[in-house]
C-alpha cells in the first residue's frame, strides 16, 4: 500500500482515484472542482484544500491535468510548485496527455531536485478508466518504470515502457492521431450507409465483422442508439472531448513537423476536428464528429 497524492479528478481522473483506493491504497486527492472533489471523497479518497496538502508525504504523485501547460504549472511553475513541496526520492506520474517536448522539460527539472518523474499517457477511455482495463504508456528509467508499475497496475490492464522521458507521450500521439482518422473514417462510413437506407445497427455489424473492423466500431460507436453505455447514447455526454482531441491533434501535427514526419491522414483528421469544433461543439464527446456528416 502506497501513500498517494493525485491531482485532476475530471473524467478519467475520478475514476482512476477510486480504483487506486480499491487497490488498497492510501489517496489524498485535489481538484479545482467541488463537483470533482465531492465524487473522489464517494469513492474514498481523501480530499484536501489544495494540491500542496494532496502531496504532502506523498512517496508517489499523480497527475490527470487537461494539458502541458496544466502539468508544468502546478509541478514547477506555480507559486506553490509541486515540487518545492516533494521529499527526495519521490516518484512523479504524469497520466495527462501532453507534448513530449513539457515532459522532458520537467524530467530535467525533476533530476536536479533528485525527484522521480516519469510520463504515463493512457489509453482506453471513460469506460477503461472506470474499469480499471487503462492501457499505460510510460516514459522514463527503467528503475522508474518499475516503481510505477505496481501503482499503474491498481488502475490498468496494460503498463508499457515505450522508451526515455518523452516516449511515453510520442506513442500516445501517434495512437491519437490513428484513433482520430479511424473515428472520422467510421463517421464518414456510417453515415454513407445510413444515407442509402442502411440500419447503423445492421451496418455496424457486418463492418465489425469485415475489414473495416475497428476501436470505434467494437467499443465506441458513434450513432446514437447502436450501443449501450457509450457517448453517443447519452447525447455525447462525458467521454472524451472534441476540444481534447483537438489538442492531441496539434501535438501530433507538432511532432509530424518536427521529425519532417508525412501525416497527411492526421492533418486532415485535424481540419474535420477543428471544423467540428468551431461549430460549438468542443464540449462534447469526439464521436460526435458524425454530426458533421448529418
Ligand atoms: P477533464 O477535463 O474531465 O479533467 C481534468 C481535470 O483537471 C478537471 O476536473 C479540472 O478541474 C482539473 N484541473 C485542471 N487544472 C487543475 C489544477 N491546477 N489543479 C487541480 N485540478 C485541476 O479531462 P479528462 O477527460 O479527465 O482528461 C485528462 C487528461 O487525460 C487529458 O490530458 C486528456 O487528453 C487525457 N485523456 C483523456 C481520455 C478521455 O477519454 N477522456 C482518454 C485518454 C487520455
Amino acid at each position: 500500500m502506497a501513500s498517494i497524492g493525485f491531482i485532476g479528478l475530471g473524467n478519467m481522473g475520478g475514476p482512476m482515484a477510486a480504483n487506486l483506493v480499491k487497490a488498497g491504497h492510501q489517496v489524498q486527492a485535489f481538484d479545482l472542482s467541488a463537483d470533482a472533489l465531492s465524487i473522489a471523497e464517494q469513492a474514498g479518497c481523501q480530499v484536501t484544500r489544495s494540491a500542496q496538502d494532496a502531496v504532502t508525504d506523498a512517496a508517489i504523485v499523480i497527475t490527470m491535468l487537461p494539458a502541458g501547460k496544466h502539468v508544468k504549472h502546478l509541478l514547477i511553475e506555480s507559486e506553490q510548485a509541486l515540487f518545492d513541496a516533494l521529499s527526495p526520492g519521490a516518484l512523479v506520474i504524469d497520466c495527462s496527455t501532453i507534448d513530449a517536448q513539457t515532459a522532458r522539460e520537467i524530467a530535467a527539472v525533476a533530476q536536479q531536485r533528485q525527484i522521480d518523474f516519469v510520463d504515463a499517457p493512457v489509453s482506453g477511455g471513460v469506460g477503461g478508466a472506470q474499469a480499471g482495463t487503462l492501457t499505460f504508456i510510460v516514459g522514463g528509467s527503467q528503475a522508474q518504470y518499475a516503481t510505477a508499475l505496481p501503482i499503474l497496475q491498481g488502475m490498468g490492464k496494460n503498463i508499457f515502457h515505450a522508451g526515455d522521458h518523452g516516449a511515453g507521450q510520442v506513442a500516445k500521439a501517434c495512437n491519437n492521431m490513428m484513433l482520430a482518422i479511424l473515428m472520422a473514417g467510421t463517421c464518414e462510413a456510417l453515415s454513407m450507409g445510413i444515407k442509402n437506407g442502411l440500419d447503423p445497427a445492421v451496418l455496424s455489424e457486418i463492418m465489425k465483422q469485415s475489414s473495416g473492423n475497428n476501436w470505434a466500431l467494437q467499443v465506441y460507436n458513434p450513432v446514437p442508439g447502436v450501443m449501450e453505455n457509450v457517448p453517443a447514447s447519452r447525447d455525447y455526454q462525458g467521454g472524451f472531448q472534441v476540444d481534447l482531441m483537438f489538442k492531441d491533434l496539434g501535438l501530433a501535427m507538432d511532432l509530424s513537423q518536427q521529425s519532417a514526419a508525412a501525416t497527411p491522414m492526421g492533418s486532415a483528421a485535424r481540419a474535420l476536428f477543428n471544423l467540428h469544433k468551431s461549430q460549438g461543439n468542443g464540449g462534447l464527446d469526439f464521436s460526435s464528429l458524425i454530426r458533421l456528416y448529418q
